[in-house]
């Protein structure tokens, strides 16, 4: 499973009593949240880290980062001012952030001293367990000291802004900006408030994330990841279900068993208008598994494509079947941009029926099981057609999507990446397969074993299945067929 890194990270503001906060554009190029905007901030250093004095140990990262990404020094002179931000000062800027000069041996020469009360504690937020990386943030609010600017240094960051919170949070609406899930969801906790209200505004929505309650996760208005507790295969145990819309609403893909997770689903949906129809992208148990429940609590339907409600027929009433091209009304747009709608994509190859969901005013690509963030998908004949997935795939690389959500791991900003990734993924493993299949005839399990080296024993059974898919396209293009009963050959 993946570990937990400690951060911090600051809404800097010029007035606590306004709106005014200063937000930054990540890079493209960044793994996490590359292309969100976000607040000021980042991960501790491995000595803050080690501090066993929590919250110190995050204010002093939150000044540091604070420093290092916009040049702001919020660290007192012995006579309780604020620095003036000369060259010198830029030059420990530059050193501290090649890591060449510490922070505390910075502040120290210069008697500069961090006082609690400069950084607001608003509270933690740890990033739900769905994701690879995951941090456990303080924010704090500061305030911008009289005479310091705030400067953006080419580099991981593209640049930064004074924004009115509320504006910021319009931009978004109208499908302008990225923000990333916390600064969305604590921008919308702010609402009008000013920034100096965010301790006593926030707080008690942060406890209440801590003590388990699921994370409004948000990457547009009105849509929401819910990563869910699923029996899905390593290095996956979530199924993030996505709930769509505010007038019409679609609830896709809810899949887990147990009841207790059900019940935090529920939670979640309760908080809003009920949902007009369950949508499922395919049949696989992890994307299934609080269907039926939904269905009776709230007496919605269930919509998929046909294949997979043949799939499913002992399981799950599939009450309208969905093909390529439909749409699926959500309403008027939060930015009251004229009609909002998600449209269906007809995707087989990981399973017979799949379905892919593209909604086009924030450009949102809801994938299933066609791609995720976290490994390669399991195409697992004869449902699971490689050929078919390849083709299905580059379909999806010709969308306009500007954001990728996945079934399992985190959203991302990189779709063309992560596919290419993909597609470069199969071209890999289609090599190793005809290397193997030169040396003549030979059978799927040693093929297996040669390709696979290393698999922990559970998971073989789903490398075979690739293999065995890698034969089939081989022998539908001419380039290998079966030698005999058990063996394959180019
Ligand atoms: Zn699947």
């Amino acid at each position: 499973m993946s570990t937990i890194t400690p951060a911090a990270s600051v809404m800097l503001t010029r007035d606590p009593g306004s709106r005014s906060i200063y937000a930054i554009l990540r890079g493209s190029q960044l793994r996490f949240f590359g292309g969100f905007w976000a607040f000021p901030g980042g991960k501790l250093t491995e000595t803050e880290a080690a501090d066993t004095d929590a919250l110190p140990a995050r204010r002093l990262a939150a000044c540091r980062e604070l420093f290092e990404e916009t040049g702001v020094l919020v660290a007192r002179t012995p006579d309780g001012q604020f620095p003036r931000i000369d060259d010198e000062m830029s030059r420990c800027r530059k050193a501290i952030l090649d890591e060449h000069l510490a922070f505390e041996q910075f502040l120290a020469q210069r008697s500069l001293t961090i006082r609690p009360g400069d950084f607001a504690c608003v509270g933690e937020i740890t990033t739900p367990a769905f994701a690879q990386l995951r941090y456990a943030t303080t924010f704090f609010v500061a305030h911008l000291p009289n005479g310091q600017e705030a400067t953006i240094w080419p580099g991981e960051l593209e640049r930064g802004e004074w924004l009115d919170s509320a504006d910021l949070l319009g931009r978004w609406r109208r499908s302008e900006v990225l923000l990333t899930p916390p600064s969305a969801m604590s921008l919308m906790g702010l609402g009008d408030r000013p920034i100096g209200d965010a301790p006593a505004l926030l707080g008690p929505l942060f406890e209440n994330l801590a003590r388990g309650a699921i994370h409004p996760i948000l990457f547009a208005p009105d849509v929401q990841l819910i990563p869910l507790k699923t029996v899905a295969l390593p290095p996956s145990n979530y199924t993030n279900a996505y709930l769509v819309g505010s007038g019409p609403r679609y609830l896709i893909d809810p899949g887990c068993h147990e009841p207790a997770e059900q019940q935090r689903l529920f939670d979640v949906i309760d908080a809003g208008q009920p949902p007009t129809a369950i949508v499922l992208t395919h049949h696989h148990p992890d994307h299934i598994g609080a269907a039926e429940a939904c269905a009776r609590r709230y007496r919605i339907p269930i919509w998929a494509h046909a294949r997979t409600a043949e799939k499913l027929a002992s399981l799950v009433d599939v009450q309208r079947f969905l093909n390529d091209g439909d749409r699926l009304d959500l309403g008027p747009s939060p930015a009251h941009a004229g009609p909002w709608r998600l449209e269906a994509l007809f995707t087989p190859g990981h399973a017979s029926g799949h379905l892919a969901f593209f909604e086009p005013f924030y450009r949102l690509l809801f994938a299933g099981d066609m791609i995720s963030t976290l490994s390669s998908m399991v195409i697992a004949p004869p449902d699971g057609h490689l050929g078919d997935y390849l083709k299905s795939l580059r379909r999806l690389r010709e969308l306009p999507a500007r954001l990728l959500l996945p079934s399992h791991g985190n959203v991302s900003a990189r779709l063309i990446e992560v596919i290419d990734a993909a597609l470069a993924h199969r071209v890999k493993r289609e090599t190793q397969l005809l290397e193997a299949l030169g040396s003549g005839p030979i059978g799927i399990d040693e093929l297996t074993q040669q390709m696979y080296r290393g698999t922990p024993e559970p998971l073989m059974r789903f490398a075979r299945a690739q293999v065995l898919a890698g034969l089939l396209k081989l022998q539908a293009e001419g380039r290998a067929h079966p030698a005999d009963a058990e063996r394959w050959q180019a």
